[in-house]
């Protein structure tokens, strides 16, 4: 089976999934939508209002700015990958529950098992929480960690810059980050793929736990308590961030290899 048609049997089972109580009040289920080969995954919170009319992510205002963010970064939206937590508008745009984003966790996690980012940039908290549990966006944002051979940026969600003028920029400065932090992600996939020996290697989170904080079977230590962003380039603006990194195991090398990267 191709990956398009794997995509397409997710994108059917969303479309038609009644896993939890949201079913009864969407209009449209938002599966996501862009490349299965894309090098970047945006994960958003859940649809919005437009989002549930239209059945795609990340349309109307907070989508207008998003492509604003993606340009910053070089990016089209038509090159990345674009889903969310929840495939379901939760009820006059209230926070996720937690029993919903368990419902929904195996979709997601089958997206990024299929199209196999080498960055996947979270925006919001609760598609931080996903791999950054128990931080606080406004300390970590911008800050990229590296695990099984993918790189993890958790970032504000673009709706919180419409509602606060002074994240607009701070949001441009993380996006603008993006271009070092995929060359770097993409020459050490072609390092791996011809055949550099990776140092020792971790296991690779499950998606289920997720955690790349503190997670002792992550091999990757918790953020670094008070490292702000701003300090972390005192190099000069455009330096690339610092990287947080654990090795590569071999699975992940072999999957993207399959994917014909
Ligand atoms: S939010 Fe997710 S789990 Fe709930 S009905 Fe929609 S697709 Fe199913």
């Amino acid at each position: 089976m191709s990956a398009e048609e794997i995509a397409a049997g997710l994108y059917a089972r969303v479309r038609g999934c009644q896993l939890c109580a949201l079913a009864k009040t969407r209009t449209l289920a938002v599966p996501g939508e862009g490349p299965l080969a894309a090098e970047v995954m945006f994960i958003g919170e859940a649809p919005g209002a437009n989002e549930d009319k239209l059945g795609r992510p990340f349309v109307g205002a907070a989508g207008n700015f998003l492509g604003e963010l993606l340009a910053a970064a070089g990016l089209g939206r038509e090159e990345v990958y674009i889903c969310n937590v929840l495939k379901c508008r939760p009820p006059g745009n209230r926070d996720p529950l937690p029993a919903e984003i368990d419902a929904c966790r195996d979709y997601l996690d089958e997206q990024i098992d299929l199209v196999d980012p080498l960055v996947i940039v979270t925006l919001g908290r609760f598609s931080m929480a996903k791999f950054f549990p128990n931080q606080v966006i406004s300390r970590v944002h911008g800050q990229p960690r590296e695990t099984a051979g993918r790189f993890y940026v958790p970032m504000y969600h673009p709706a919180a810059a419409l509602h606060q003028g002074n994240l607009r920029e701070v949001m441009l400065t993380d996006f603008r980050t993006l271009p070092a932090l995929l060359a770097r992600a993409r020459g050490q996939a072609g390092l791996l793929q011809a055949g550099g020996a990776p140092p020792p290697r971790a296991p690779a989170p499950a998606h289920g736990a997720d955690s790349l904080n503190g997670d002792p079977a992550s091999g990757v230590a918790p953020i670094a308590a008070g490292a702000t962003l701003e300090q972390q380039r005192n190099d000069g603006a455009g330096a690339p961030p610092t990287i947080e990194k654990t090795d590569a195991p071999a699975g992940a090398l072999a999957h993207r290899q399959n994917n014909g990267r």
